[in-house]
């Protein structure tokens, strides 16, 4: 399995960061948290302050890790997956806002986004952490989990914090949004810190606070199909964007490539384009609608984009009549705003 670990990553030298501002300095840490990197650059004044609030923001991570991680027996979410379809169970708040949040993208993608996918992530075993594990189910298989499949099988009693699925054997799986609601909460923290000047990146979900650069933040969006080229530039500033693709995991069987984004209608992974990028006011939007717009495909993925007010977006197709051209649709507000290296159309071999 080919590995990329990050599809969006900060062009923007550091030293560059120092220009203009003399006494403010970048303080950078990188940590490995929610299964991939998380980098927090600050721009400030002192060292010490700059530091505690990255530490403060990365702990603020790691608890939300804790409470939403598939992986961790004793999470919240775990809890819920081994009991709510059984019984209505007593959850956290805000494990029920991201529910809550998850249900709203779900019905504005009219069903592409939606974390009831677990089944069907599991009968892949794109859960796993080991890249043998991955399997190809059966037809059988596949119906079986669909039948799992819907947000409005989700039943939430907000006064009194407690979910119930409708039908046992019901699984939520919010690693298509969990990633993103970190960054924002990360920011929050340095906020708190009187930080103004940051940049979170957690494994290519990315807010973008304010920087010592007139025009923001300059990020990198990875190239689909070459390791460590980039596609384009964006800058940015008081915003988030974040990028889906299944160059990141996948595996291939009889021939044929399996990603791990998948389409709740079908419940096959889908494939239809290479990456969808997503500009936002949130890190929890931006990473809600990548993932859906990845699955809705081109048309249907940039009509979602240019209906929702603040979201712009860049889907990366291949071509239809030459398979060997790689090109792009960008949303009308992004199109002035997106600095290419390349030309409009790139050739892959
Ligand atoms: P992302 O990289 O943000 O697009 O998230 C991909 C992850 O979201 C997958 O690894 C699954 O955990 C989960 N996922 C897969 N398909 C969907 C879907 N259709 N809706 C919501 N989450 C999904
Ligand atoms: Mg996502």
């Amino acid at each position: 399995m080919k590995k990329f670990c990050l599809f969006l990553f900060v062009v923007i030298g550091l030293s560059l960061l120092s220009t203009g501002c003399s006494e403010e300095r970048a303080f950078k840490r990188i940590r490995f948290l929610m299964g991939t990197p998380a980098e927090i650059t600050v721009v400030a004044k002192d060292k010490k302050s700059a530091y505690e609030a990255i530490d403060a923001a990365f702990s603020e991570i790691r608890r939300i890790e804790q409470l939403m991680s598939r992986h961790k027996p004793e999470s919240a979410l775990s809890r819920l997956n081994q009991r709510a379809g059984e019984e209505s169970v007593e959850t956290d708040r805000e494990l029920l806002y991201l529910i809550a949040e998850s249900i709203r993208l779900s019905r504005l993608s009219r069903g592409a986004f939606d974390i009831t996918v677990a089944p069907l992530i599991e009968a892949y075993g794109f859960n796993k952490a080991i890249e043998g594990d991955f399997t190809l189910p059966s037809r059988e298989e596949i119906a079986k989990s669909l039948d799992l499949v819907g947000s409005d099988k989700i039943i939430i009693d907000d006064e009194n914090n407690r979910v119930r699925f409708s039908l046992p054997g019901m699984k939520l799986d919010l690693g298509g949004i969990a990633k993103g609601y970190a960054v924002d909460r990360a920011i929050e923290v340095l906020k708190q810190r009187e930080i103004d000047k940051a940049l979170v990146n957690l494994g290519g979900n990315i807010f973008a606070l304010s920087s010592p650069r007139e025009k923001g933040w300059q990020i990198g969006m990875q190239h689909p199909e070459i390791k460590d080229r980039i596609w384009a530039k964006i800058e940015l500033k008081g915003e988030a964007v974040a990028t889906s693709g299944d160059y990141e995991r996948f595996f291939t069987a009889k021939g044929k490539r399996y990603g791990h984004i998948i389409n709740p209608k079908t419940g096959r992974p889908a494939g239809a384009v290479l990456s969808a990028t997503i500009v936002a006011s949130s890190a929890l939007e931006a990473d809600g609608l990548s993932t859906a717009v990845f699955v809705l495909g081109a048309q249907e993925g940039m009509e979602l984009i240019e209906s929702i007010d603040g979201v712009e977006g860049v889907i990366i197709t291949k071509d239809r009549e030459d398979p060997r051209l790689i090109k792009q649709l960008v949303s009308k507000g992004l199109k002035e705003r997106l600095l290419h290296k390349e030309r409009r159309y790139s050739r892959l071999w």
